[in-house]
């Protein structure tokens, strides 16, 4: 039987994408040490850590809420359905997503309405959301691709009365001027989801979520729908779901979310040695991040028109890359049925044929930062 393989993300290439273990190997300790008393307590469905580290994510995210899941997946499941979006509903987002963003949407039994990214930060446009509203819109699903902020205020701005779910997936700690102050990822959306799987800036060992949100009826129902809609054990106000957050996980998040800053530092100066290496590539275009916005670079993303040449090439070479994402969602073949043509979301196509993700994690050593570096050079004859 096929099973999808997920990429080894700690091969034991010279450049993997992703190296887990050298990011194990520094927080080996601190990890186990907050694992062992759960492991003692035998607490592992919402214990208290798993409190912790909602309150710790509340904090950093600056909201009044923080709610724990199984999976970012279910993050956007669940707010979905505590902004009452189901049958027959339309949602609109983007096709230049991982899969989740369109697929929980068509799981809650809405329509997703795709609208085209802006060619420079692969985010979704908010004059585009504007435009394709309609009378049966519920919700507007904008992605914080590749770890920058996709610009909430103006989709809020230009449609005020809709419920904005963040799909923060990527980008946990990013932030963005917004009127002149610091907004963090999922702060001022109605609700924002985050994911923990493992290969996330923050990741768990597994899988695990959260939803965060200023609102507190939307915060009830969310505890509500993951705990299969009851609040009071075996009585049940609508139908929910099992989507907890182990406490095990949350208490290896918690033990990893006090490195997150510097992690994200971290990916921030890989991204600019690689820019400044690359300034003078002209078939390249390094990532432009929005001046308004911070990026966590949960992916450090180039454009190439001759990407799978510059995939071969480096392939050869044992650097690790990923095409984030080969296909956008208007036009796979499970949503064949909303009825999407090539062509009607240009430049989400164009970048899923132009787009490579380099590795960018923080545990990178300059001697492995200079090697990619010499790698796409030389593809370029330099
Ligand atoms: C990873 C991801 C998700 C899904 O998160 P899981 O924890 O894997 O379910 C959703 N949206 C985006 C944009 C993601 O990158």
């Amino acid at each position: 039987m096929a099973r999808p393989a997920f990429p080894d993300l700690a091969s034991g290439m010279p450049v993997p994408l992703l190296d887990l273990r050298a990011q194990h190997a520094r927080i080996r300790d601190a990890v186990l040490a907050a694992m062992m008393p759960v492991v003692d307590d035998q607490t592992f469905i919402l214990g208290e850590p798993v409190r912790a580290l909602e309150a710790d994510v509340a904090a950093l995210s600056r909201t009044k809420f923080a709610i724990g899941c199984a999976n970012g997946t279910d993050a956007l499941l669940l707010a979905l359905r505590a902004v009452d979006v189901g049958r027959d509903d339309e949602v609109v987002t983007t096709p230049f997503t991982f899969f989740a963003t369109a697929g929980t949407i068509h799981n809650v039994g809405a329509r997703a309405r795709f609208v085209d990214i802006d060619p420079k930060t692969f985010n979704i446009r908010p004059d585009l959301v504007a435009a394709a509203v309609s009378p049966r819109t519920k919700a507007i699903v904008p992605v914080d691709l590749f770890g920058q902020l996709a610009p909430i205020e103006e989709i809020r701005r230009l449609v005020p009365s809709l419920p904005i779910i963040e799909d923060a997936a990527q980008s946990i700690g990013a932030r963005r001027k917004i009127a002149g102050e610091w907004r963090m990822a999922g702060e001022v959306a109605t609700v924002g989801t985050f994911s923990f799987f493992p290969s996330k800036n923050l990741g768990g060992y597994g899988d695990g979520g959260m939803m965060v949100t200023q609102d507190a009826a939307i915060a009830e129902r969310l505890f509500k729908l993951r705990t299969h809609g009851s609040v009071k054990t075996y009585f049940h106000e609508e139908v929910g779901y099992n989507s907890r957050l182990d406490t095990l996980q949350a208490a290896v998040l918690r033990a990893k979310l006090a490195f997150l800053g510097e992690w994200s530092a971290k990916r921030r100066e890989n991204a600019a040695y690689y820019t400044a290496a690359f300034a003078d590539l002209g078939d390249l275009t390094t990532p432009f991040v929005d001046p308004a916005n911070e990026s966590i670079f949960n992916q450090y993303t180039v454009r190439v028109p001759r990407r799978d040449a510059l995939k071969e090439h480096l392939a050869t070479r044992g650097i690790g890359h990923s095409v984030y994402y080969p296909l956008p969602l208007h036009l796979q073949q499970c949503f064949a049925y909303l009825g999407y043509k090539r062509g009607e979301c240009p430049e989400s196509e164009r970048a899923a044929d132009e787009v490579l993700s380099l590795p960018v994690y923080p545990e990178l050593t300059r001697a492995q930062l200079d090697e990619v570096v010499a790698a796409v050079r030389s593809f370029f004859g330099r």
